[in-house]
């Protein structure tokens, strides 16, 4: 794989996903790395690791300024050259509170749909022609990550077979939209040999999944990556945990 780009990129999952990336053999790690996250001059362990690592590209965007997108856009691809891009990993997301049906806000239902699922949309729309461009450079080599692939990071509580908790309104409901979206991904681009999942990365110690999480970021996100780095077009339009086992909607 020569390049992927990755939102969310300055701390918790999205930090680790990079981390574990540079972990893998050498010959594995991609040429290019665009790692995206909203306050670069903030980011002090991601600009540490691309004073380490010259494959680590830092983008600014914030995901609510749609308007920026055509922009962002075409600075990544200033980075990729006439490579493309390899992986799309939607991971920047925001939590919403639990609150129970007599407490949940509208603001709040529209803030994490707009953040969980209508920017990891838009972002697919802006960077789908660097997804094509890949797919046709990589034209002969098998659907899925060899060729090209959008990982839109997901999360259990979005599936309702699993859901006996209830609550949890704007993230669930944010996360299902997500996993609704990612299937018609799939679907429209079927032509194109790009592959579209959805992933649950784990219940992860970071700032979302708080300290009571049983998963390390490091070994969590070694395994995302093993499953991510392993995606075919059998797992296409599909829903998986942080090994690859299948989830239910
Ligand atoms: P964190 O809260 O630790 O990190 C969230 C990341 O998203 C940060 O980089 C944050 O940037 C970024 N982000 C949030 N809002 C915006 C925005 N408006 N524009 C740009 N970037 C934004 O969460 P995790 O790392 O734990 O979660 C990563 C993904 O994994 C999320 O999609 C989450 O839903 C999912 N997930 C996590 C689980 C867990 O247990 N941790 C469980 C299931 C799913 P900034 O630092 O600037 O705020």
């Amino acid at each position: 794989m020569k390049s992927m780009l990755i939102t969310g990129a300055n701390r918790g999952v999205g930090l680790g996903m990079i981390r574990a990336v540079l972990n893998l053999p050498k010959e594995n790690v991609p040429g290019n790395i665009v790692a995206v996250c909203r306050k670069p001059d903030q980011a002090k362990e991601l600009n540490e690791l691309a004073d380490q690592n010259k494959n680590i590209h830092i983008l600014q965007l914030e995901s609510k300024e749609f308007d920026k997108y055509e922009t962002f856009a075409a600075q990544v691809g200033e980075v990729l050259k006439d490579n493309g891009l390899d992986l799309l990993i939607n991971n920047a997301g925001i939590a919403g509170s639990f609150r129970r049906i007599g407490l949940i806000k509208s603001g709040e239902l529209m803030e994490t749909y707009v953040v969980n699922t209508i920017a990891p949309i838009m972002l697919t729309k802006a960077l789908l022609p660097l997804l094509k461009q890949a797919a046709e450079k990589n034209v002969g080599a098998a659907p899925g990550v060899p060729r090209a692939t959008i990982v839109n990071i997901s999360s259990i509580l979005a599936s309702m077979k699993l859901n006996g908790d209830g609550g949890h309104y704007s993230y669930r409901c944010s996360k299902a939209a997500l996993n609704a979206a990612t299937v018609s991904m799939k679907v429209d681009l079927k032509d194109t040999g790009i592959c579209a999942v959805a992933l649950h990365p784990g219940w992860i110690k970071t700032q979302m999944g708080g300290p009571k999480a049983p998963l390390e970021v490091d070994k969590a996100c070694s395994r995302i990556i093993k499953t991510v780095f392993g995606i075919t077009d059998q797992h296409n339009g599909g829903f998986y945990d942080l090994d690859g086992k299948n989830l239910p909607w």
